[in-house]
């Protein structure tokens, strides 16, 4: 039956989740040089098929040019979009079974965080990015097992800019300033004012993007590109009631676009330029603390020490999954953020083998 047919699904899933709990998957994507750059220098040298990738400073010689860094995954250059999301989905449709989800696009600005996350263009299927995947996939598998459990599901997508956070899906484009309420009861609701609007096809999802990227830009100069300074945060909610023990589950996922991560030079940064990047710093590193401090099994998890993580709070730790991206780009002036890049990178990846190292 297909209740049955559910059930082995499950299991089948399940185990695939299993291989992926506690641990926080580290993903690292380059971004391709465009046609008319093909003669320019790159900084990676190896991408390996373990995870491993290799870094050359072209103004070093000998060891000192070289460096290894070792993740979950790196993708090669001509990595799909598809292929991306097959390498996701595990993590996707483990929120249908009540597993809450947080996956990140990390990297400086022009890496290629909004082209992993959304895509370069809505119009086009073929390069919709992870969030447009994730629903489509969500919709499709809550479609299979309808006959099992009914599905409901809500999106909310809010920007966090200068430690204020904004509901983007208001239809008036009104400015109004977000508490965050942290509460169990809440499981991932802790925007409680944020708009909260039912989907169910990837057009309705679609519709609500526009008007998303409609209230990103406002406020956005062309000086000033708010939205590589601000972090978008889209969260799916599902609630499940499966039909024949009336159980209810519930679930999230929370599809983080961050805002840039290049550090500013303090001398040159004033006013709300200084403002803003002071706020984005905080947000990254109070982020890494408390994957650390999760890792590490920390009786304190620093999550108070941002907005960001306040929002996330239950998404993070616990039975919660992480996934994040990583995105470099291979030009040779950007080298210096290619490596704090891959730094921070690694210390979110190696601290979970550190602690079960120090299990042992
Ligand atoms: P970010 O969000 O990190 O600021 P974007 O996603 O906007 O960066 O990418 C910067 C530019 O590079 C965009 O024009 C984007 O289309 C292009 N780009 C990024 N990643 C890729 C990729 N994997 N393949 C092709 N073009 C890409």
């Amino acid at each position: 039956t297909s209740y049955h047919k559910v059930l082995e699904e499950n299991r089948i899933l399940y185990n695939q989740v299993q291989d992926l709990k506690g641990a926080i998957r580290v993903y690292c994507r380059v971004k391709p040089f465009s046609p008319g750059q093909s003669n320019a220098q790159s900084t990676v040298d190896y991408i390996g098929e373990d995870g491993n990738i290799m870094i050359v400073n072209p103004q070093k010689q000998g060891k000192e040019a070289r460096k290894v860094f070792s993740f979950n995954k790196v993708f090669p250059t001509n990595v799909t979009q598809e292929q991306i999301y097959a390498d996701t989905q595990p993590l996707v449709r483990s929120v249908l079974d009540g597993y809450n989800v947080c996956i990140f696009a990390y990297g400086q600005t022009g890496s290629g965080k909004t082209y992993t996350m959304s895509g370069p263009d809505l119009m086009s299927e073929e390069t919709w990015g992870v969030n447009y995947r994730a629903l489509r996939d969500l919709f499709h598998i809550s479609k299979e097992r309808a006959e099992a459990i009914k599905y409901e599901v809500g999106v909310q997508m809010i920007e966090i800019y200068n430690e204020q956070v904004r509901d983007l899906l208001v239809s008036d484009g009104s400015n109004r300033r977000l508490d965050i309420r942290n509460n169990s009861q809440l499981n991932g609701l802790n925007v409680p004012d944020a708009s909260l609007v039912p989907v169910s096809c990837t057009q309705d999802v679609l519709d609500l993007m526009r008007i998303g990227q409609k209230n990103r830009a406002v406020g956005a100069t062309a000086l000033n590109e708010r939205s590589s300074r601000s972090h978008s945060v889209l969260t799916v909610h599902v609630r499940g009631k499966d039909l024949v023990s009336n159980s209810i589950l519930k679930g999230c996922l929370h599809l983080v676009d961050l805002a840039g991560s290049e550090r500013v030079d303090k001398s040159e940064a004033v006013g709300e330029r200084l403002k803003e990047a002071q706020h984005i710093n905080k947000s990254l590193s109070a982020l890494g603390d408390v994957i650390s401090a999760l890792a590490q099994k920390s009786p304190h998890i620093p999550y108070r020490n941002s907005k960001l993580t306040q929002v996330l709070q239950d998404s993070l730790g616990g039975h919660a999954k992480t996934l994040m991206f990583v995105h470099i780009n291979p030009e040779v002036n950007a080298l210096g953020e290619t490596i704090s890049t891959l730094k921070f990178a690694e210390r979110v990846a190696c601290i979970e083998l550190g602690a079960a190292q120090s299990n042992k």
